[in-house]
């Protein structure tokens, strides 16, 4: 035990989102202590993320954006399988800027860690599991357990970022559930036509396919039942491109290699109260959804800069008060039900084969194709929110 002492502000989970607020709130002047069960903050994670142009604005005002390893989205094709309609968003739709950027979740891990390292005011415990944390008005309590023993701090403000494990719940109560029928097959793919900065989201049936440019490849996201990914994981790689290329068509040419097939489980998790005394869940702690809308990290470092924002203009003697925790739950309403709203109708709307709605969604992608200024706003409230 350390006697419990006093400190300013602690953060639990070394995550992309715990990582960025850490980064913020020290820059902003407020030092942190953070807390992370893993050995490192890089992660082995081969993970792909698209981030928007509000990340990187983000994380490049914390002087953290990871400016190798990152590919540029120029164009988002959007089509169904087996119907007509299909729309096509363009770097110019919006403000010129790319549609989103695309790396690797240990990649831009990597970087945090570099500059989470460089910081001072930030303090860095790995390998400190936590496994308590007891909110009061007074002040909030964190136990973990470092090296075999278990240690103990106070703190006016505890953050929760474990990404929405056993924690979150002990803490926040047991989020609302939904666990969808699919699961996320992710692979390396090959084509041969030039990959260039193009993604494609094709829904079908059975869920969503994303192709996701990275590097001079494509990463694969192909949503499916947890038992039709079992077979797909296990089938030889020519009996695997072939069944790609029925599905996807040759919009991306002809598929010529896999690798690195691995799998997600999915499932919607929201905290109906992100606020306990002193305690604030964030990232996938506070709402943790299915990619296919790529909104996930998107959100949570939305989260981070609300929060950041909100402390760096606030006065010390507020740290953790009820009055500040309930300005930053008014101020994140909009965006998290909004984000959590959208990506729900996307899995739902479009993963099936109902007569009357793929008929809704080609008309849709016709009138969103027909629309200049519709893509504008669509693009808008994926790179910045709602
Ligand atoms: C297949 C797939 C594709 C995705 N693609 C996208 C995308 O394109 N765009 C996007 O925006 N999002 C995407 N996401 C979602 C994205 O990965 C998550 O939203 C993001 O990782 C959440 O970050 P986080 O920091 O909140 O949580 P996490 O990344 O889960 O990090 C939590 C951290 O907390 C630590 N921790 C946990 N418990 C404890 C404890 N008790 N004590 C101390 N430390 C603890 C963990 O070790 C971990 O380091 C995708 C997700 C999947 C599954």
């Amino acid at each position: 035990m350390d006697g419990g002492h006093t400190t300013p502000l602690i953060l639990v989970g070394g995550g992309p989102v715990g990582t960025a607020t850490a980064i913020g709130l020290v820059r902003a002047g407020i030092p942190v202590r953070l807390l992370e069960a893993r050995p490192s903050l890089r992660a082995a994670d081969q993970r792909t993320l698209a981030l928007t142009q509000g990340s990187r604005e983000f994380l490049e005002g914390l002087g953290a954006w990871p400016h190798r390893g990152v590919t540029p989205i120029d164009e988002i094709h959007v089509s169904q399988r087996g119907r007509w309609g299909q729309t096509v968003l363009e770097r110019d739709d919006g403000t010129g800027q790319a549609l989103g950027y695309v790396l690797l979740y240990n990649t831009l891990m990597a970087h945090l860690d570099e500059v989470a390292r460089s910081l001072p005011g930030l303090s860095l415990e790995m390998g400190a599991e936590v496994t308590e944390v007891i909110p009061d008005w007074s002040r909030a309590t964190v136990v973990w357990c470092a090296a075999g023993q278990e240690q103990r701090a106070d703190s006016p403000l505890v953050l929760v970022a474990d990404g929405g494990r056993g924690l979150t719940e002990r803490v926040f109560g047991a989020p609302h559930e939904k666990a969808y029928d699919q699961v996320a097959l992710v692979a390396r793919v090959e084509t041969d036509q030039d990959v260039r900065h193009r993604a494609f989201e094709r829904f079908t049936a059975q869920g969503p396919v994303a192709l996701l440019p990275l590097e001079g490849r494509y990463t694969l996201i192909w949503t499916g039942t947890r038992e039709v990914t079992e077979e797909r994981l296990a089938w030889a790689e020519s009996h695997f491109l072939a069944h790609l290329q029925e599905v996807f068509g040759d919009r991306a040419g002809n598929f010529r290699r896999v690798e690195a097939r691995n799998w997600f489980p999915l499932s919607l998790r929201v905290l109906g109260s992100v606020m306990r005394p002193r305690c604030l869940a964030l990232g996938n702690a506070a709402q943790t959804m299915h990619p296919v809308a790529g909104q996930g990290l998107n959100m949570g470092l939305r989260d981070a800069a609300t929060l950041v924002d909100m402390l760096r203009d606030g006065q010390q003697s507020d740290l953790g008060s009820a009055t500040q925790l309930a300005s930053y739950v008014a101020a994140r309403r909009r965006d998290r039900y909004g984000g959590i709203g959208l990506t729900h109708a996307l899995v739902t709307l479009f993963s099936n084969d109902w007569p009357i709605l793929s008929e809704g969604r080609s008309m849709g992608l016709a009138a969103l194709n027909a629309l200049p200024w519709a893509r504008r706003t669509l693009t808008r409230v994926m790179s910045f929110g709602f």
